[in-house]
């Protein structure tokens, strides 16, 4: 075990001022980085190095399991190893198993994870047919409203003022199918992850004994991103203590993303009015990221509800944030993937580079592409594309759709041409049949989740332009497969939500557009204001690498009709502004640092070449000038920006490395097969033109 005082010295001051107020209460708030999750493993680990914690009277409560497990091993390297570290769940359920049979004289109901099927037998009653969709609403309604201490019979004169709502339902409906789905539970004699904290609460709250063996057992209580606490978790944290105030608590208001859960950041703010006498510490220094990432931080929330502490950089300096517009989101995977094959080249490993995004949909095209290029990579917090219930049930239904067109097409007069159009309709109106609609459902949650996984099938169908509905799904078969390579360390994955707590070299916020952050059923300013602290947090992940993008369409061919975020407003260079091609050019040639040594430009020609007069250009610049003639005339011709067609970067590829099939094409960063379709051959002429 290390001696007390060597774990202090591995903390900044104020840390230790967290680490060293070994009795409660303690709250320590502090921004995105600043060693909130140090502070309280080194905190405990000093309390039972100095003796005055028991290791196995202390309780360490996280958010996920991934977080317990993590502070577990940080617990154990710093010798406080028997801490126990859990998730409030898993505290919860282990005193439940262990009190419950004595005290209630019964078995404890069978624990069940999905709520679905009783979801559906309460709507059976209440004759109401609902699909998957609905039903998994219906379940994320009886989640928050448990949590959230909301009772059936309050449920509709409280729905609308918090905002909430079932798609294809009324308030008063859902509140009956609150009810429902609580009796047939209890007929069925089962438990869900809520009742895990309600019963376990009700027990401490019934029985003095079992409250006072629980309390003997925990005498410390420590608690990670507090900010995201629910009523009903404060609750039972509350009962824990019965009255007495050995808790420290640690947590970022900027970073409450749970809101919509039920989560609620004014039991960290009002902390020390709930236990008069607290400690109240604040750290300053971000320790995680570059100034460049920190200063990028600070400004996203400057002047908004959500700011919080500054944040303070300490490290040195790293490469500039970077914000790209890219012209869809096939474009965007691949230019990302490139530039995560560049830094594997450069030596960082894998597990060091992150891709986050808003949504669990929009990981599909980043799997293509990495999958595209074998970059092995890992989805965090939900299941890869191909394996999702829905998607997979699209497929299976697609399948047979296919297989009965070829069966009919030997039909003379039957079954439309094997156009672009065909497949693309056919995919529609099978997904139809699966509840797609083109239009997305209104209110958020699985029915939604459900929504962007069929709609992202629907795209690649319209992507699609070689022929038959049957060849679509052999193209879907091989994505899958190619998906599906298991792999041992790659790139995360992951949603903004799932990325709290955890840190990366490089990080890509991709999907960065109007729409998609703020996601677009974020109403009302509040709603809003999450999201902006759900890119805060995006953001805050990175510790060197920050970059930021976004697609003008959604898919290749497609209007480049979408804005950059707001959130990026004042953030983003002008250059990046979506203006028509036009207005772009003169801005958009010049650069204000040198390309290849970083250094400030000064002079006019300098600034237009985007390299400074010391450094020597990688490619032909009188070809890369030819290609950007060429590019303006294109864009001129469909009526796009410029970069549409392809980006100053991809272009000076091209003139660096002169590819002469299309095989070359593709493997610049930039070029995919639709940019292929489109400009290969202009450009694979020029540069034959150019040789000749
Ligand atoms: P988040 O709000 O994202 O949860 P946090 O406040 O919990 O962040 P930590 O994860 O504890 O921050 O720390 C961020 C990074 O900074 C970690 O890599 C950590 O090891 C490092 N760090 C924190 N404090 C120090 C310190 N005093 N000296 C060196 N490194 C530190
Ligand atoms: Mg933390």
């Amino acid at each position: 075990m290390p001696a007390p005082e060597e774990l202090l010295d591995a903390l900044d001051p104020e840390q230790r001022q967290v680490a060293e107020a070994l009795r409660g209460p303690v709250r320590a708030l502090a921004g995105a980085g600043t060693g909130k999750t140090r502070a309280i493993t080194h905190r405990i680990a000093y309390g039972v190095a100095s003796g005055v914690y028991a290791p196995t009277e202390v309780l360490a409560v996280t958010f996920t399991t991934r977080a317990a497990g993590e502070m577990r091993a940080r617990l154990r390297r710093l010798g406080a190893a028997g801490v126990q570290a859990r998730t409030f769940h898993s505290a919860a359920l282990r005193q439940l198993r262990y009190f419950w049979p004595a005290t209630r004289g019964t078995d404890l109901p069978e624990l069940t994870e999905s709520k679905l099927g009783m979801v559906a037998a309460a709507a059976r009653r209440q004759r109401i047919q609902p699909d998957q969709a609905m039903l998994r609403d219906v379940a994320s309604e009886i989640e928050w409203a448990k949590v959230s201490n909301v009772g059936p019979d309050d449920y509709a004169a409280i729905a609308a003022a918090r905002g909430r709502s079932v798609t294809g339902l009324d308030d008063e409906t859902v509140g009956r199918l609150l009810g429902g789905y609580e009796t047939v539970k209890r007929e069925q004699g089962r438990m869900d992850m809520e009742d895990v904290l309600l019963l376990t609460a009700g027990l401490l709250a019934d029985d003095e004994r079992v409250a006072a063996q629980v309390r003997r057992q925990y005498r410390w209580f420590v608690v990670d991103e507090f900010q995201d606490v629910s009523p009903l978790q404060s609750a039972l944290l509350d009962l824990w203590l019965g009255g007495r105030d050995e808790i420290c608590v640690v947590g970022d208001p900027a970073q409450t993303i749970y809101s919509f859960a039920g989560a609620n950041a004014s039991y960290l703010t009002g902390f020390a009015r709930k236990h008069p006498g607290a400690t109240c510490l604040e750290l300053v220094r971000n320790y995680r990221s570059t100034p460049q990432v920190v200063s990028t931080a600070n400004q996203l929330l400057a002047g908004t509800p959500s700011k919080g502490v500054e944040l303070r950089a300490v490290r040195e300096g790293g490469p500039e944030v970077t914000y790209t517009p890219h012209a869809d989101e096939v474009a965007e995977a691949t230019a990302v993937v490139g530039r995560v094959e560049e830094l594997r080249a450069g030596g960082m490993p894998l597990s060091e580079i992150a891709v986050l995004l808003r949504l669990n949909a929009q990981t599909e095209a980043f799997e293509e592409a990495l999958a595209a290029r074998a970059v092995p990579y890992v989805v965090r917090g939900a299941a890869r594309f191909f394996d999702r219930g829905e998607v997979r049930q699209a497929v299976t239904l697609l399948r047979g759709a296919a297989r009965a067109a070829a069966s009919g097409a030997s039909d003379p007069g039957d079954v439309a041409g094997p156009d672009e159009e065909g497949v693309a309709e056919q995919t529609r109106a099978v997904l139809a049949g699966m509840g797609w609609t083109p239009e997305a459902p209104t209110g958020r949650g699985q029915a939604r989740d459900r929504w962007e996984s069929l709609q992202a099938l629907v795209d690649l169908a319209a992507e699609w332009s070689e022929g038959t509905l049957g060849g679509f799904v052999d193209d879907l078969d091989r994505r899958a497969a190619e998906q599906h390579a298991p792999v041992a360390e790659g790139v995360t994955l992951a949603t903004l939500h799932a990325a709290k707590g955890l840190e990366w070299d490089a990080v890509f916020v991709c999907g960065l557009q109007e729409g998609t952050l703020p996601i677009v059923y974020a109403e009302g300013p509040e709603a809003v204001e999450e999201e902006r602290r759900l890119l805060y947090v995006g953001m805050t992940r990175a510790r060197r690498e920050l970059a930021l993008s976004w697609a003008l369409a959604r898919n290749p061919g497609g209007r480049a009709s979408r804005k950059p975020s707001r959130f990026l407003d004042g953030l983003r260079p002008a250059s990046t502004d979506p203006e028509p091609a036009a207005g772009r050019r003169s801005r958009s040639r010049r650069a204000v640092s040198c390309r290849e040594c970083g250094k400030a430009l000064l002079t006019g020609p300098e600034k237009k070449r985007g390299r400074c007069d010391d450094c020597p250009a990688s490619y032909d610049e009188a070809l890369f000038e030819r290609l950007r003639e060429w590019r303006l005339r294109r864009a001129g011709e469909e009526q796009v920006p410029a970069f549409v067609v392809f980006t100053d970067a991809t272009l000076q590829l091209i003139a660096e490395r002169r590819p002469v099939s299309e095989g070359q094409l593709l493997a610049i960063s930039g070029i995919g097969r639709s940019k292929l379709e489109r400009y290969g051959a202009d450009v694979l002429a020029l540069l034959s033109d150019e040789a000749s």
